[in-house]
């Protein structure tokens, strides 16, 4: 059977329920999406934490070395991190659109310079666990809304690598460095725009941006659905 008819009939026999609050009716209901913490400027031009300037921002002694800017549209918490759960973890595909949104409002508040969008890839092996990698819905969402091309096939994760959680976030650096491969048409002269849906350290989408400048690409950055608050992650680390 086709998988979109499958979910489909999926949802005509399990009708959406809010993944924040369970409420029947939508699959993030409305009650849920004006709990969603914005990220709002002032931004670092670099990380995009709230800051003032470069030299006040949190999180200045680990700004990102191969990533030109770095966005998220929210805070990791309440209805959208359950929200973000859902979708990585209990395959509710659904989610991916909902979520997509929320990048679109951000990116047109603040646009990066970007005319290629790129998911960071998943391993193959982990592709074939979950059926699928949410940074690719995401960004195939975000680039139709925006009418941006996606290259969903040409970064590839070449080295499978232990999850990062529980990682400091040097450790996160070393586990991933070298992950990525770019090999596509070339980048010269393009600024791309890596697509995710969650930034903890930054170390993976560094990694990815350390593959895509190698490949030649002009800028590289990178929007992501939510981050974890700068201090929350320093914890984590
Ligand atoms: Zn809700
Ligand atoms: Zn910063």
């Amino acid at each position: 059977m086709p998988q979109r008819l499958f979910s489909g009939l999926l949802d005509l026999l399990f009708p959406p329920r809010c993944a924040g609050c369970g409420r029947p009716g939508s699959w993030l209901c409305t009650a849920c999406l004006t709990q969603v913490a914005w990220i709002a400027p002032p931004l670092c031009p670099r990380c995009g934490e709230p800051a003032r300037a470069p030299a006040c921002c949190p999180r200045r002694h680990r700004h990102p070395e191969h990533l030109d800017g770095l966005r998220s549209a929210a805070w990791h918490s309440g209805p959208l991190r359950a929200a973000l759960h859902r979708l990585k973890y209990r395959g509710q595909r659904v989610l991916a659109a909902p979520l997509a949104g929320l990048v679109v409002a951000a990116w047109r508040r603040d646009p990066p310079p970007a005319g290629l969008l790129i998911p960071v890839p998943l391993h193959p092996t982990r592709v074939r666990e979950r059926g699928f990698n949410q940074a690719a819905l995401l960004a195939a969402y975000v680039g139709r809304e925006l009418g941006l091309p996606v290259d969903a096939r040409h970064l590839a994760r070449i080295r499978a690598t232990p999850p990062q959680v529980g990682l400091s976030a040097g450790q996160r650096l070393v586990n991933v460095a070298g992950a990525f491969r770019y090999s596509g048409p070339s980048l010269h002269g393009r600024a791309v725009c890596l697509i995710d849906d969650i930034c903890t350290t930054g170390a993976t989408l560094e990694a990815c941006a350390a593959a895509l400048r190698e490949a030649g690409a002009a800028s590289v950055w990178a929007y992501t659905v939510a981050r974890p608050r700068w201090d929350a992650a320093d914890r984590d680390a």
